[in-house]
């Protein structure tokens, strides 16, 4: 199974709060046909990515439920979060997120979510990630990673993954680092020496988040 590991490293090269985690790719919604796409129909995803889907797929055929056997449906703005809701369900996912691209949205699933320690082992302590920072406004708190140019200029549109209770601040990039997340389809060696990264304290994340014009995911 593929593994998907999305988060920045810190200026410095070290592994900031890095997550690993099997993904399946639930389908693609496309905003220029307005269309639903399941991943097990896309030819274009490895297989490896989409075997689970297939169970949902039977699923479906089993309870002749025809949203989960058609392979193309016609999509309003929310099916895609919906079908992946299910889909997250019947697999049992541990979590969701939607990736932004030029024509629509990719949803993933994760089935399972480790956190890494700086060799790239998965590792049970979340250590790391609660390490603290010192902010001269806000005193003592949490580290939280953004682009350099939604710390220049928060009002845009900000690209993260979604928050969680394990990561209340995903890293946040703005659309033109986002051009090189894409061309991955994830932040890895290639593309994180692209885009500067600046550390910032959790308050802060929140104060020019809320200055985001556009949060995607939303
Ligand atoms: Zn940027
Ligand atoms: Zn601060």
């Amino acid at each position: 199974m593929r593994t998907a590991s999305k988060s920045f490293r810190s200026d410095t090269g070290s592994v900031a709060a890095k997550v690993l985690a099997q993904i399946q790719a639930v389908g693609s919604t496309s905003t220029t046909s307005n269309t639903w796409l399941w991943g097990w129909a896309n030819e274009s995803l490895p297989t490896s990515v989409t075997a689970r889907i297939c169970e949902v797929r039977d699923f479906g055929n089993s309870e002749a439920l025809a949203k989960l056997t058609e392979p193309k449906l016609p999509d309003q703005e929310y099916l895609g979060w919906e079908l992946t809701a299910i889909a997250a369900q019947i697999i049992g996912a541990k979590g969701a997120y939607r990736c932004p691209g030029e024509r629509g949205f990719l949803y993933l699933l994760y089935t399972d979510l480790a956190f890494a320690n700086s060799s790239g082992v998965p590792s049970e302590s979340t250590t790391a990630e609660r390490e603290g920072i010192n902010c001269e406004t806000h005193g003592s708190g949490q580290k939280a990673f953004i682009c350099q140019h939604l710390l220049l200029d928060p009002r845009q549109e900000w690209f993260s993954d979604l928050p969680s209770p394990t990561k209340p601040w995903p890293d946040a990039w703005c659309s033109e680092c986002n051009k090189f997340y894409q061309a991955q389809g994830e932040w890895n060696d290639e593309n994180e020496d692209q885009i500067e990264i600046k550390l910032i304290c959790n308050r802060c994340y929140e104060s020019l988040r809320t200055n985001a014009t556009r949060d995607k995911p939303s």
